[in-house]
């Protein structure tokens, strides 16, 4: 898509103003970015559009990105107070809609305005349009009506957003993050190779029988929590537009019930509940008693049920990602890239023996722990967290309707076969180990209690988790440590020029995957960011070596 045009609406209202800009939306190549304010947003029942019903978030804090008619027309739906949710925006827009009484800082619609903004703001007050008028917007009162037209035009000289010419990429890794990338990229029109060392995609950490998924929650709404949420939704949205969990893909959105672990947490979940106030069917608290009727056996605190999580075959969902691709992604599996080299605006990454597999302007490393072993990734604090999961055979467990967890999960039976874990371990042994079994089956008999597998065969599978220090996914341009200088804020970060990444994926994959590939995909695109300013900067691949810096200065 060449085009994009990028309109803020203070308020969503009903959402008449989109559905009517949405329905006008002319077929001719541009993008249409609505970026929606929205303190009030309405119930789903609300929504006339059933393409849009059917997306709805639950109307929770926080930005929702929702993509219709196959990603030409986009929808941000950002859920919070106007003056909160503002400077949360790094936007490029064209063009501002002010219902009436709305009164956003002017000065803050400024810093978003591209030169020649258009801006109807409804029946708003003198002084409004004085703050206006001051912060650049020449204002003009439309024939018959209370209301302005203005157009920005800055005295200041604008930094030209630098034109995208070359859209073509090398995607690193085969497994659930460069599968999400691939299928990002390719709906944006790039042109993607991807390069894998092993002769199938999600052969290592993405190459679980089932992972689960389901947002966290905490009781101050801490940075982990919303950007879980964020990508938890965003997540279900993707899947249901490839075609569905448990239809385009293995897996079934049973629902997750994270069990306390003690009555004192079982205070803290219901703290949290009543603090938030979730719509119930993205988080609710269940009552021993009730939690216990869903399980089908007692249990002695009840817990946090997210019916809108459940579980997911990684390998499976990563072929529907890479099939939604097309003709745009080319392969290339059983190579392994050991150097990136940049010559001529390209990179060039090459094999042992110095063969080239590829070339490209932009390359995104999503290779996991394999990261680590590339010069320009080196310095990144990334750890290989070892994981080994159990499996039980149907049968030799009570059957489970839904994923239940606590300091571990167990799975319904997805084939036969029951999953329960997983551990973490600080080593780096490949092979199933009894202990560990030990540590997965201990915990098993906490979430179900009475059940002792404690014999059961030596199976399951390991796999290793690529962690950052604070746990978070790395989204976005890879610092160039060795060019690194004095650093204050995270702009100052020097770069290595087109060299992405989206690693660190530690536990939640699944989750993390698609709002990760749709964030760098903006990045690229120099398109508004699915997420607010501050969740985006917590995600940042140059923020451990500011932090580093900063410490040292
Ligand atoms: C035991 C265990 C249980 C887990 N449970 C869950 C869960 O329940 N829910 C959840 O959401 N997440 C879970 N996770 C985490 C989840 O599996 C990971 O976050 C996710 O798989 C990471 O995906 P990735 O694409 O980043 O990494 P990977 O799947 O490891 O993919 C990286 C790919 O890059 C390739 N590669 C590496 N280096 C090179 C190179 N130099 N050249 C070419 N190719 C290369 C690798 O072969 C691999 O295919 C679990 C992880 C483990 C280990």
């Amino acid at each position: 898509m060449s085009a994009r045009h990028v309109i803020l609406d203070a308020d969503f209202g009903d959402g008449s103003h989109f559905c009517a800009t949405w329905a006008a939306w002319p077929d001719d190549g541009r993008a249409l970015h609505y970026l929606a304010i929205a303190p009030q947003a309405p119930a789903a029942a609300r929504i006339a559009s059933a393409q849009l019903r059917g997306l709805w978030p639950p109307l929770v804090p926080g930005f929702h990105r929702i993509l219709l008619d196959e990603g030409r027309v986009t929808l941000d739906l950002m859920i919070g107070a106007p003056d909160t949710v503002l400077p949360q925006i790094e936007a490029r827009v064209d063009a501002f809609h002010l219902p009436a009484s709305t009164r956003l800082s002017a000065r803050a619609l400024a810093r978003l305005a591209v030169q020649g903004a258009s801006l109807l703001a409804q029946a708003p007050s003198e002084d409004y349009v004085w703050e206006l008028t001051r912060a650049g917007f020449v204002c003009k009162a439309v024939a018959d009506s209370d209301d302005i037209r203005a157009v920005y035009t800055s005295r200041q000289p604008q930094a030209a957003t630098p034109a995208l010419v070359d859209r073509r990429a090398i995607v690193i890794g085969a497994g659930m993050a460069g599968a999400a990338a691939c299928e990002r990229l390719c709906a944006h029109g790039w042109e993607v190779t991807l390069i894998e060392r092993h002769a199938q995609p999600a052969q290592e950490a993405s190459g679980n029988l089932a992972g689960i998924f389901m947002p966290l929650l905490s009781k101050d709404d801490n940075i982990p929590t919303r950007l879980s949420r964020a990508a938890f939704l965003f997540a279900l949205r993707q899947w249901r537009r490839l075609g569905g969990v448990g239809a385009a893909f293995s897996g079934a959105r049973c629902g997750v019930l994270q069990l306390a672990r003690d009555a004192a947490h079982a205070q803290v979940q219901q703290d949290v509940i009543a603090t938030w106030n979730y719509p119930t069917d993205y988080a609710r608290w269940l009552a021993a008693a009730d939690a216990g009727a869903l399980l089908g056996r007692a249990t002695p605190h009840g817990g946090w049920l997210f019916e809108q999580g459940g579980w997911i075959h990684p390998a499976s969902l990563c072929a529907a990602m890479l099939a939604a691709c097309g003709a745009r992604l080319q392969r290339i599996f059983s190579a392994e890239a050991l150097t990136l080299e940049r010559v001529d605006e390209q990179w060039q990454v090459r094999a042992a023996g110095g063969a080239l597999i590829a070339q490209a302007p932009t390359v995104v490393l999503a290779n996991g722990t394999g990261a680590r072993a590339l010069a320009q990734a080196a310095e990144l604090p990334l750890s290989a967290l070892r994981g080994q999961v159990t499996h039980l055979a149907e049968g030799s467990v009570p059957s489970l309707p839904l994923v239940v967890c606590r300091e571990a999960y167990v799975t319904p039976a997805v084939d036969g076969i029951v999953s329960a874990g997983a551990t973490y371990d600080n080593d780096d042994e490949p092979l199933l180990r009894a202990a560990s079994q030990h540590e997965n089956l201990a915990r098993l008999a906490e979430i179900l209690e009475g059940v002792d597998v404690a014999d059961a065969p030596l199976a399951g599978r390991v796999g290793f988790r690529c962690a950052a220090p604070d746990r978070l996914p790395l989204a976005g341009a890879l610092p160039d440590h060795a060019n690194a200088g004095r650093l204050e804020r995270l702009r100052d970060v020097p770069r290595h020029p087109g060299l992405h990444g989206l690693l660190g994926y530690a536990s939640r994959g699944l989750i993390w995957a698609p709002l990760m590939a749709e964030l760098l995909v903006s990045q690229l695109e120099g398109a508004p960011p699915p997420l607010e300013a501050a969740l985006v900067a917590a995600l940042d691949p140059g923020r451990f070596l500011l932090k580093q810096r900063r410490r040292a200065q």
